[in-house]
């Protein structure tokens, strides 16, 4: 009979240690991973994220908790900036309620999700095909400018500055 995964990593950890154990799991396919309940959880014996099964780990055989989600990342984020007068006011109020972050209540900064002149150019696109005639449309030299911005602004971000 096969020995269980528990019995095989208990007997690799004894012999080679707690590196030996996790190059076993990590060699395993996803599927085995998964058919075997095989899963990386918090655990309180080896003070760190270890493989478990059944919420037992599988290095030192103590109860795991399951990993919470929260975790530190570090990201890099681009982010184009544009002083506000360089836009046409018609530009700024379609951005209007667009904010990526909605609280922010006192700052004369806002940010935008970089494409956000793509999704304005998106809107008003729908809306003139629903009613070419539509007073919500702006004139042709918005739409221009949200033109020329949705292809200069290649960044993850935009934020629009008062000055
Ligand atoms: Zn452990």
């Amino acid at each position: 009979m096969k020995k269980s995964l528990r019995k095989q990593c208990e007997e690799i950890y004894e012999a080679k240690g707690v590196s030996a154990v996790f190059d076993l799991v990590n060699n395993l396919s996803k599927e085995k991973l998964a058919e075997l309940k095989v899963v990386y959880e918090n655990c309180t014996g080896c003070e760190s994220e270890s493989p478990a099964q059944n919420s037992c780990c599988l290095v030192c055989g103590q109860a795991t908790t399951k990993i919470s989600g929260i975790k530190k990342v570090s990201h890099n984020m681009s982010i184009m900036s544009i002083p506000e007068n360089a836009l046409l006011h018609g530009v700024v109020t379609l951005m209007k309620g667009h904010e990526a972050f909605k609280d922010a209540t006192d700052i004369n900064e806002r940010i935008y999700q970089g494409d956000i002149f793509e999704e304005l150019g998106g809107l008003l696109a729908e809306i003139k095909l629903k009613n070419p005639e539509s007073k919500l449309l702006p004139s042709q030299k918005v739409f221009d400018q949200l033109d020329e911005l949705a292809v200069l602004v290649d960044t993850d971000y935009l934020m629009i500055t008062q000055s």
